[in-house]
């Protein structure tokens, strides 16, 4: 295999002179750069490395790897290559419910490889194909992803272990045994062998097991050698990768409601035709669904107040017995209701925040006996699904205007209350923090502590939802949240507690001991990679950058949002570089331990737009953007024209 390979190689990079490396990443060749430490190759490196291989000494066959990752390029140029950024949603989909990526190689015929992508696609891995197998297939299934059937394709899987392993794993470059270690436990990868392999593709996948991947084979070893794995069966070998350590294997199995229609979240958006109609009960001005406490609900129930037949109006109240729900909670749980409300087939709730405004039901479901008691158990089954722990609920249909308009002022006060008890929370008024983990799955010392004040660094899940799922979800696998007692203030400014030091060394088990909420600086708060900003020292003018996700271009220091990106994703924060939310801009302690927006002297136009008033009047001249300057001269320039004397 190794003669083939060598002249494969050998044919391909000869005549060679254009190596530059893959674009939109950090590593011009992400293999080359984690096997050796060496960014772009020389000619006599490719040349000993080829000779070795040759040979078959040492670790030829990881060589061999860099090797065809060379020959890749020069033959797919950027067409099949993974992006930083599409690398890093890979990995933040691990949060989302993806176990692994599954790369499958092989000539087997046609209905094993389905059978194959079926019962992984099952157990929630991501699956992607290469080489031969590729050819064998007219059509592949959507959620499949083809690296193209050349013999290197495998190498742009190598490269989604190899950049995890860097990244998240922060092994050293060059560090070939930290590097295999890295893969084999954390790097959620397994490569699947059905049918025969070409001698190419042999000695590439013979790579990856000396880089640690497992490599799990149908009924044949392949002449390969390692910690091979060989199965008899399909459904084998799906359980088998199952259990490896490196793969997250999580399933939730879900109660279904007692209802005479399909369910699922499938239907959530499905659409229905007016001809397809078989009731519509129009909301009015009084109508609305929502979620609230209510200490006199002890066991589940559902009440139907009015007659279908003389609907004037539709409203659904849900309340809530367990005594640790409390308004700020109920705000996620109702939304949690708004979702699981359109689960039944051919039955559609639609709503505008709290307020409802009709309900809809096909012929078929009408046909089917389905009535408003059903859609209680289904709310019943659906929200006990999502929160376990939340105790009895009584849900309420009101079809009767009279009734909607008598409880309707209270509905009013009750949401008025809510959005106060939001707004007015603070770090101080709260004795109780909120912790989420979700980002575990794959940035392995990242545990977000989330107030009133600092945002989570995703921005999309508010204190109160994580306090929710804290509360009535607890030792969830999908959403790991908890409450984290602040305990004793250690530093007010930068926003340092004995209790969130206590939490992020467990949850990070002991890779992180103390940050600080509202500094960048020496202990900032971990990060993962669907944070939605950067904020990043700029040293020559001792000021602070702000950078969003989207930005394309780079900050006057010539920083880029991927170098940001991969500097921090996946662990404590380097000194100096924070990620933080959109919401954070206008928080009240928006990096104060930094001395806020007057430390802030550069963030996009976009960045800019959107913190508003949030930044004081004095500084938002000050604060330059990418239409203003570009260097680091013009920087320190436009400082001094701009601002305000006694801050210089
Ligand atoms: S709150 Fe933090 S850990 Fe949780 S999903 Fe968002 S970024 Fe990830």
């Amino acid at each position: 295999m190794v003669k083939k390979f060598y002249d494969f190689v050998k044919n391909s990079l000869i005549s060679s002179s254009q190596m530059d490396g893959f674009k939109g990443t950090e590593y011009k060749y992400p293999l080359l750069y984690g096997i050796t430490g060496v960014n772009v190759p020389s000619k006599e490196m490719i040349n000993h490395a080829l000779e070795r291989v040759k040979e078959e000494i040492g670790g030829f066959s990881g060589d061999a790897l860099w090797l065809a990752e060379l020959v890749a390029f020069l033959k797919d140029g950027e067409l099949v290559f993974l992006v930083d950024d599409a690398f890093r949603w890979l990995c933040v989909a691990l949060n989302e419910g993806t176990n692994g990526w599954a790369l499958l190689m092989g000539n087997e015929e046609k209905d094993t490889i389905f059978r194959l992508i079926n019962e992984l696609q099952e157990k929630k891995f991501r699956v992607f194909v290469t080489g031969s197998l590729v050819d064998g297939i007219e059509e592949l299934p959507e959620s499949v992803t083809s690296f193209g059937s050349s013999q290197t394709g495998l190498i742009y899987f190598a490269q989604l272990l190899v950049r995890y392993a860097l990244i998240y794993g922060r092994v050293p470059v060059g560090d070939l045994h930290e590097l295999s270690h890295s893969i084999e436990e954390n790097a959620p990868g397994v490569i699947f062998v059905v049918g025969e392999l070409s001698s190419i593709e042999r000695l590439l996948v013979q790579g990856m097991l000396s880089l640690g991947t497992p490599v799990i084979s149908l009924r044949n070893t392949q002449n390969l050698v390692g910690s091979l794995i060989v199965s008899q069966t399909i459904s084998d070998m799906a359980d088998k990768a199952w259990k490896l350590p490196n793969i997250r294997a999580r399933l939730v199995v879900k109660a279904t409601p007692d209802v005479p229609v399909p369910v699922g979240k499938v239907f959530t958006h499905e659409e229905i035709l007016e001809a397809d109609v078989g009731l519509r009960l129009d909301g009015s001005l009084f109508s609305f669904i929502i979620a609230k406490p209510s200490l006199m609900v002890q066991e589940d129930a559902v009440t139907v107040l009015g007659d279908v037949k003389e609907t004037s109006t539709f409203c659904v109240l849900v309340e809530l017995g367990n005594r640790n729900v409390d308004d700020p909670m109920t705000l996620w749980i109702g939304r949690i209701l708004r979702r699981v409300i359109n689960y039944a087939k051919g039955i559609k709730v639609k709503s505008k925040g709290n307020r409802l405004i009709d309900f809809i039901m096909t012929k078929e479901a009408l046909k089917s006996g389905f009535k408003p008691e059903h859609l209680g158990n289904l709310i019943k089954t659906e929200l006990r699904n999502v929160f376990p722990s939340i105790g009895p609920i009584h849900v309420t249909f009101i079809l009767n205007k009279e009734d909607a308009k008598k409880m309707y002022p209270a509905i009013l006060s009750f949401i008025e209350e809510r959005k106060n008890k939001i707004k007015n929370a603070t770090e101080e008024s709260e004795s109780v923090f909120y912790g989420c983990t979700r980002c575990r799955s794959f940035s392995l010392a990242h545990a977000c502590t989330v107030t009133p004040e600092r945002s989570s660094q995703c921005g999309v899940r508010p204190w109160y939802m994580i306090k929710a799922h804290a509360i009535l979800d607890p030792g969830s696998v999908y959403e790991p949240c908890v409450l984290i007692y602040k305990g004793k203030c250690l530093d007010p400014l930068r926003g340092e507690y004995e209790g969130v030091n206590r939490s992020t060394e467990r949850r990070t088990e002991g890779r992180v001991k103390r940050i600080y909420l509202h500094s960048i600086f020496d202990f900032p708060h971990t990060a993962c990679s669907c944070f939605q900003n950067i904020a990043f020292h700029i040293p020559e003018v001792d000021g602070i950058g702000l950078m969003p996700r989207d930005f394309k271009g780079e900050a006057p220091n010539g920083m880029t949002w991927t170098k940001l990106a991969n500097k921090i994703a996946g662990r404590q924060c380097i000194d100096g570089v924070a990620s933080f939310s959109v919401g954070y801009l206008h928080s009240r302690k928006f990096f104060q331990g930094d001395g806020g927006y007057s430390r802030v002297v550069w963030m996009t136009d976009h960045l800019k737009k959107i913190a508003g008033d949030a930044i004081p009047e004095k500084f938002k001249r000050s604060i330059a953007t990418e239409k203003n300057i570009t260097t680091i001269e013009e920087l320190k320039t436009f400082i001094k024209k701009n601002r305000p004397p006694e801050t210089l």
